[in-house]
């Protein structure tokens, strides 16, 4: 059957700060207990995280694909429109029989005695693309090795798009600035560790890329900047734990105290227009350019 959905083959772009992917990694290990196992990661830049896992866990890759590799890239879901919907359908996907949304189907609970654990994954992820909340979003799914393409059993809704080839993330310095007038959505508890965060205003940092939702407690996000840095105590800056912009401490503690420029908690309406005529409205943001 010819697929219904459109096609690409071209390297396509993305926009840095607004890319949120779903990957599966499957394994080209010689080791025959290793070879064709797969891992289901989030990313914000393809590229870049599958050198992390096959140079290992002391170069940013998941303890899990350390030494099991070198692990091919062989497909990942985008479009999803933030982060945290990005890290929740990751979650699901490795996690079929905990998922409140996949549990009920009964023959996602295991891999079949035939099937590789590829086609396991990919039973899955066709399932997750056909429900709720998943089958609403804008999503597409883009193959990036030939060998492993297929067509999905189960038709995808028809505003998901079925592509192939590579990807490129790029920086857009205007689409920046216009995320920056966007007002940030807060989480109750930390991303980093899971907590609720009792007194927000003092204890709570976010991003500084306003499209990221990354919500942390003040100390939480310090160690997690000191892992980067080894044999400091105050941390001078390192990069976002979901979104990967680069964060100065010293311009997120400024931010702090100014109350959270524009990304406070009430609905603070400046248009994408009063931010070109106003450059003090959140000057602060220049930090990620
Ligand atoms: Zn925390
Ligand atoms: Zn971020």
């Amino acid at each position: 059957m010819p697929p219904m959905h459109f096609t690409g083959s071209h390297e396509d772009l993305a926009q840095k700060g607004h890319f949120y992917g779903v990957y599966l990694l499957c394994s080209q290990s010689l080791e025959q207990r290793y070879h064709g196992k797969c891992y289901v990661g989030f990313t914000v830049n393809p590229k870049r995280r599958i050198r992390q896992h096959n140079r290992g866990c002391d170069f940013g890759g998941a303890r899990k694909t350390s030494k099991k590799g070198p692990w091919q890239m062989v497909m990942i879901v985008h479009g999803f429109p933030n982060n945290i919907a990005a890290l929740q359908f990751e979650w699901a996907w490795q996690q079929p029989t905990l998922s409140t949304r996949l549990k009920i189907f009964a023959e996602l609970k295991r891999k079949l005695p035939k099937e590789s654990h590829f086609e396991y994954n990919f039973r899955i992820l066709n399932r997750m693309l056909n429900v709720g909340p998943w089958h609403r979003l804008p999503l597409v799914v883009r193959w990036l090795e030939t060998d492993y393409e297929r067509s999905f059993p189960l038709q995808l809704p028809a505003h998901m798009r079925i592509v192939s080839g590579k990807l490129a993330i790029t920086t857009s310095q205007r689409q920046l600035r216009l995320e920056a007038a966007t007002p940030t959505i807060w989480a109750h508890e930390c991303h980093l560790c899971m907590q609720r965060i009792e007194q927000p205003e003092r204890s709570r940092l976010g991003c500084l890329n306003a499209s990221c939702r990354l919500t942390c407690h003040m100390l939480c996000l310090a160690n997690y900047l000191l892992g980067e840095q080894p044999g400091q105590y105050i941390p001078i800056g390192g990069e976002c734990p979901l979104c990967e912009t680069p964060l100065s401490w010293a311009t997120l503690l400024q931010r702090k105290r100014l109350g959270e420029g524009v990304n406070a908690d009430q609905d603070n309406a400046e248009s994408a227009d009063d931010l070109s005529d106003e450059p003090d409205v959140d000057s602060d943001v220049d930090a990620i350019d």
